[in-house]
């Protein structure tokens, strides 16, 4: 297996901005470094707020500032398939179960347990007869992953879970692993076939990829990938967060600048030398 696959694997909701710029030059620096490779992937599964155009002109932003990837580019909606089986295996196995709650529903759940609606939510299937009427009548559900089946499913495997956590200037850590702090995760629903963590956490192992290498707003979603690489028996790659580009008044520069695309900042006559310096990598 080579030693450093890594991966860009922005969605492509807009133009690309300075923050994805930012991610991408610490991607491609540490493949560099590394003497790695870079796998560039399309996570477009929100259809409804994903569009080609965007992912074509994120090819051409990649390509303005001067980034080669390896192999063809994996366009997730392309592979809606693959993470459903994900989910069915899951839920043949017991570890994922029908959630017909609303978001409303949920919140007076939590209410009744003194947790606001935000908390993480943790259910459990409903009666046979119950679902099998629910389904009749055609209700919505969502597949849900249950917390309390996969730690049955790992025993002492799951008190254990960590990873690796190796900063951008290379300093390790393990870091002990919270998958509850998540709660039952949302896998996929009616109108999303599939939720973000199985399908990058499905890419990221057929795509061999080592290194994770992403900003700190993704920091948390390390401890539920882990969580579904044991129970599907995928490799765990190494997880790296960086720093987030902040505008003067620490606010988050994706937001603040949302408006300054790469392509607006290379109409005003930016070089990809000039983003590099701004985006602070
Ligand atoms: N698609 C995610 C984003 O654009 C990145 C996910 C990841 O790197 O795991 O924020």
């Amino acid at each position: 297996m080579p030693d450093f696959v890594t991966r860009f694997a922005p969605s492509p909701t807009g133009r690309l901005h300075l923050g994805h710029a930012a991610s991408a030059f610490h991607v491609w620096q540490a493949a560099e470094r590394a003497g790695g490779t870079v796998l560039l992937r399309i996570e477009d599964i929100d259809q409804t707020r994903c569009k080609p155009e965007f992912t074509k002109a994120i090819l051409e932003d990649l390509a303005w500032l001067g980034f080669s990837w390896d192999g063809p580019v994996r366009i997730q909606s392309e592979h809606f398939a693959d993470y459903e089986a994900v989910t069915h295996d899951l839920a043949r196995r017991g570890l994922a179960y029908r959630c017909f709650l609303t978001r409303r529903e949920i919140g007076e759940l939590q209410a009744k347990r003194g947790l606001p609606p935000s908390a993480p939510y943790t259910g459990a299937p409903l009666p046979a007869e119950e679902e099998a009427r629910r389904l009749e009548q055609g209700e919505p559900f969502a597949w849900r992953l249950s917390l309390e089946a996969a730690r049955a499913d790992l025993g002492e495997r799951y008190d254990q879970l960590a990873f690796d956590l190796t900063t951008p200037d290379g300093h390790h850590e393990i870091i002990k692993a919270d998958p509850a702090s998540h709660g039952d995760i949302v896998l996929s629903r009616k109108d999303t076939p599939t939720a973000y963590h199985v399908a990058c956490t499905h890419d990221d192992a057929l795509q061999g990829i080592t290194h994770v290498i992403r900003g700190r707003d993704l920091e948390d979603a390390a401890h539920i990938h882990v969580l579904l690489q044991a129970l599907m028996g995928w490799p765990q790659p190494i997880y790296t967060h960086h720093d987030l580009v902040l505008g003067p008044d620490g606010k988050r520069l994706a937001k603040r600048f949302q408006s300054k695309s790469l392509a607006s900042l290379r109409a005003d006559g930016l070089t990809p030398q000039d983003v590099r310096r701004l985006a602070g990598v």
